[in-house]
């Protein structure tokens, strides 16, 4: 997997950000941090709770009409909360093919933390990689604050409106491919 990742085909919106240079991978918003940094596997809560009240995707930051999307796993979609901001349908299909963390199989997430301001995640959000992930397509959505699982702070949860539709994906010979019928 030492290939450079193929950005031909990212939506018109994640084909504006800016690319990282190591991981050749677009920036998403909400993975640039206070002064600059940038942390493809922690989520800027203050800047993703601020894209959601103003309507924009978490991933490239551009205003969102209709429905939105949300990306996790099985247990997400059930619930319909989730740790990541709303973004564009387009947006988390590019994901599903860019995030190392998600498109292999095996990528390991926790060794790839960095910065002592990850551990912000809400009391209940696992890091363990879900077998499926699931695109879930809500009318709306709302957002609250959490207590933090570390530490006495609050950090933002998204919620899913009212569903449109879901999507699955599963790992086929190492492969995240679509489940029909999901
Ligand atoms: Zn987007």
């Amino acid at each position: 997997m030492t290939t450079r990742p193929d950005l031909s085909q990212l939506p018109h919106g994640l084909g504006t950000r800016p690319v990282d240079l190591r991981r050749g991978l677009p920036i998403p918003v909400v993975n640039v941090h206070p002064g600059g940094e940038v942390d493809f596997a922690s989520i800027n809560g203050r800047a993703a709770l601020e894209l959601s009240i103003t309507g924009r995707c978490g991933l490239c930051g551009r205003r969102m009409t209709g429905p939105v999307a949300f990306l996790g796993g099985p247990n997400c979609a059930e619930n319909g909360i989730y740790s990541d901001p709303p973004m564009h349908e387009e947006c988390a299909e590019a994901a599903l093919t860019l995030c190392p963390h998600i498109a292999v199989p095996h990528a390991r997430r926790a060794s790839e933390r960095r910065l002592a301001h990850d551990a912000t995640y809400a009391v209940g959000f696992s890091e363990e990689k879900p077998s499926e992930w699931v695109i879930l397509v809500s009318d709306g959505y709302g957002n609250m604050l959490a207590p933090a699982e570390k530490g006495d702070g609050t950090v933002p949860v998204f919620i899913a409106g009212i569903l449109v539709r879901q999507r699955r994906f599963g790992y086929q010979d190492g492969v995240l491919t679509e489940i029909a019928g999901g």
